[in-house]
């Protein structure tokens, strides 16, 4: 597609985008270079947890910009203390290393428990993942992942990543030899179509891995940061993991990740973890305001009350076209449909006139909501007043 001079073709086909180029956002709402509107229920994947520019990540972002951008990962800065003592202070980690994608963050977390592995366990380097399960991009990750053809797409794998069942104690118990290290999971599916681990398998998970001296490892980079109702979603099922990840809402719209652990399991040497901008001024900055805003009076019972609601309104959506109900977490949240029509629905939506409505159906029988957690009741209902067009087609 031409836009002005330049030509859309320039960039790599990795996906198939719309004829359209976004140009401007702002809360819940994004505008395209034709001027239409659009009702964000992905805000960028799960990523813009405040929404889109909000006053707190610009302010931030223009206050730091202003006084340093970059002294190098080998020297303290502000930000990079203020957001590792905020975090550490609010979950029950310890030590913290910053990185820019939760891609990144996990692959810290493999060789942390590779690591740990080597001084605890005679070298055991297996970390148990599971099926359906969604941990990053790059090699490591996408080996550790459990997503149908990743196997083979750029093999060889790299090896040490046997698959268990999600919410199934015995299929992990099972997979645990002298070579394992670790199990490593999403407290929610998020890409495997919005699955929650149960509590009791958290709490299972838990007493396995203690029992068998091996770690326990969550990914939070979807789950993470209020998203399902609780600062870190781990918080529900009463457990300590020894380690967690984060991105995505860290950062409201901008690259920055987490590695966090407990202080026996922080074993890295140095020069055996780094990064060029890991732990810039810049993104901690950002992640500052978003983290104090979620700490803020009243903002996770806020985003417990709209989780809550989006829920209310999903399940009478589902009553009155006869679909299969809804599952989630606070706002993070998926309606079952009958059918595959998740994708043809997504589509539509998009094309709505004179207002689109932006969805995402990682599974072509659900479809996912990831709004802001500042999303109001008034625009949860403009969404649900949408949807309930699109379903009557
Ligand atoms: C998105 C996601 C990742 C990868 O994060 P990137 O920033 O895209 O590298 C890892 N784990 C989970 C659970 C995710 O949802």
């Amino acid at each position: 597609m031409r836009y002005g001079e330049f030509d859309t073709a320039s960039l790599m086909y990795i996906t198939n985008r719309p004829d359209l180029v976004f140009e401007r956002g702002e809360g819940a709402w994004l505008y395209d270079h034709n001027g239409k509107r659009y009702l964000d229920f992905i805000q960028g994947w799960a990523v813009n947890c405040l929404g889109h520019c909000p006053a707190e990540i610009t302010d931030a972002l223009v206050k730091q910009a202003k006084t340093l951008l970059n002294p190098s990962p080998a020297f303290y800065n502000g930000p990079m203390v203020e957001l590792a003592g905020l975090l550490t202070a609010n979950s029950v980690f310890d030590r913290v290393f910053f990185a820019n994608t939760g891609a990144e963050a996990n692959e810290g977390a493999i060789k942390l428990a590779r690591k740990w592995g080597k001084l605890h366990r005679n070298g055991a380097y297996e970390i148990i993942t599971f099926d359906h399960s969604f941990h990053g991009r790059t090699l490591a990750t996408m080996s550790a992942s459990g997503k149908a053809g990743w196997d083979v797409m750029y093999a060889p794998q790299v090896p040490g990543f046997p698959k268990a069942d999600l919410n199934d104690i015995a299929s992990v118990e099972a997979l645990i030899t002298d070579k394992t290290v670790a199990v490593m999971l999403e407290p929610v599916q998020g890409e495997g179509g919005v699955i929650p681990a149960s509590p009791e398998f958290m709490q299972a998970l838990r007493k396995l891995t203690r029992e068998r001296g091996i770690l326990l490892i969550v990914d939070e980079v979807q789950a993470g940061m209020g998203r399902t109702g609780t600062l870190f979603a781990y918080q529900q099922s009463g457990i300590e993991p020894d380690i967690m990840t984060l991105g995505k809402g860290i950062g409201g719209g901008v690259p920055l990740a987490a590695l966090l652990a407990t202080e026996s399991v922080a074993c890295f040497e140095p020069g055996e973890q780094g990064g060029t901008y890991n732990g810039n001024p810049l993104m901690a900055a950002v992640g500052v305001a978003v983290l104090r805003k979620l700490l803020s009076e009243g903002f996770m019972e806020s985003v417990r009350a709209r989780g809550e609601y989006l829920k209310q309104r999903l399940l009478e959506l589902s009553e009155k076209h006869g679909l299969k109900g809804e599952r989630g977490c606070g706002l993070l949240r998926a309606l079952i449909l009958d059918d595959d029509r998740g994708p043809a629905i997504v589509k539509a939506a998009l094309e709505m006139d004179p207002q689109g409505l932006l969805l995402n159906a990682p599974r072509p029988n659900l479809l996912r909501f990831m709004p802001a957690l500042n999303v109001s009741e008034g625009e949860i209902d403009q969404m649900i007043e949408a949807l309930d067009v699109l379903l009557k087609k």
